[in-house]
């Protein structure tokens, strides 16, 4: 049996829904765990301290070790003040926290983009920037960070939350690559569960049967010092879990030695652009940039 006893693990958003069963699924595994929840509404109003004291007392109560913090994530490294203060260390982020402000984009206003940005993304830099140092300098760290299949595949009236949703994304690949030497590794997630978040988008047989968890064990294999995958993206959900990764066409050098390249030259060769039968998964910076090195080894670039 794969166990986490002794290792610290913050957990945002931890008082409702997937942060919850995370919370629980630490604990049982014998993880310390910090509940964080600011308990407002799902579209970020107001504040409670019940829903974090609710999972901790359920975590206490099955023999495991927990404490609540109610701080909004925005609040950021303060956090992990709290976490090292209470238990002085930190091995684990999970960075669940979330909330929606659906608005088409004409009618988003200003303040629905910042509250989502700075819950889902602002936030994710703030808290793990003051975690890094901990983690490498106990050369350890495991940081899972939820996506959605919103930001992957777009959804509409998400413009602030897709956006957020792949900047995360976006965020866990530099700080893989940055993590590599320090056995810190980032990685992403999409769930799908029923949740109050869920429950206005979807029927009331998906919300009862796409139960939370049937995602945790994603969360905690990512977490586990066993697991050495850094800067990947996972769907997640019913108990299937899936890989994803980057898919880019064989492409086409559409410039031509000694002439100008054209609008023209991209239309005739669109087909060839967008031709995946001989695709390439590029998995790193250097490996995407090796096609541009190549065709300046071609061509000149006097044109
Ligand atoms: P939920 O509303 O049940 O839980 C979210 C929790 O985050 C709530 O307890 C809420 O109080 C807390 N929270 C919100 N703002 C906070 C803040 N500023 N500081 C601290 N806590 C805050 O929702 P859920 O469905 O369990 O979603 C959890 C995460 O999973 C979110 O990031 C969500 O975007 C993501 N997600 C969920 C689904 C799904 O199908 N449920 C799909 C894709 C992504």
């Amino acid at each position: 049996m794969l166990r986490l006893d002794g290792k610290v693990v913050l957990v945002t958003g931890a008082g409702n829904g997937l942060g919850k069963e995370y919370a629980l699924a630490f604990a049982e595994r014998g993880a310390k765990v910090v509940v964080n929840d600011l308990g407002g509404s799902s579209s970020g109003e107001g504040q409670s301290s019940r829903p974090a004291d609710e999972v901790v007392q359920e975590i206490k109560s099955s023999g495991g070790e927990a404490v609540a913090n109610y701080d909004s994530v925005e609040a950021g490294g303060k956090i992990i003040d709290f976490v090292i203060k209470t238990y002085g260390r930190i091995d684990i982020l999970v960075h669940n926290a979330g909330i929606l402000r659906d608005k088409s984009i004409a009618k988003m206003k200003d303040e629905d983009w910042d509250l989502v940005h700075g819950v889902h993304l602002r936030s994710v830099f703030l808290i793990t920037r003051v975690a890094w140092a901990y983690m490498v300098k106990q050369k350890f760290g495991r940081i899972v960070t939820i996506s959605s299949s919103a930001g992957i595949y777009g959804n509409f009236g998400q413009a602030n939350y897709s956006a957020a949703k792949m900047g995360v994304v976006g965020l866990m690949q530099t700080l893989a690559v940055e993590g590599k030497k320090y056995n810190i590794t980032c990685n992403s997630v999409a769930p799908i569960a029923g949740s109050r978040l869920t429950r206005s988008v979807m029927p009331d047989e998906m919300v009862d049967g796409l139960k939370a968890k049937y995602v945790a064990p994603l969360i905690l294999w990512l977490s586990h010092p066993e697991c050495k995958d850094s800067g990947c993206l996972f769907e997640c959900g019913a108990g299937w879990i899936g890989k994803l990764r980057w898919e880019r066409s064989a492409g086409y050098v559409v410039r031509k030695r000694g002439l100008p390249m054209t609008l023209e030259d991209v239309k005739e060769n669109w087909d060839k652009i967008c031709d995946f039968s001989d695709s390439h998964h590029p998995t790193n910076i250097h490996d995407a940039n090796a096609k541009y090195y190549a065709t300046l080894e071609v061509l000149d670039n006097n044109d």
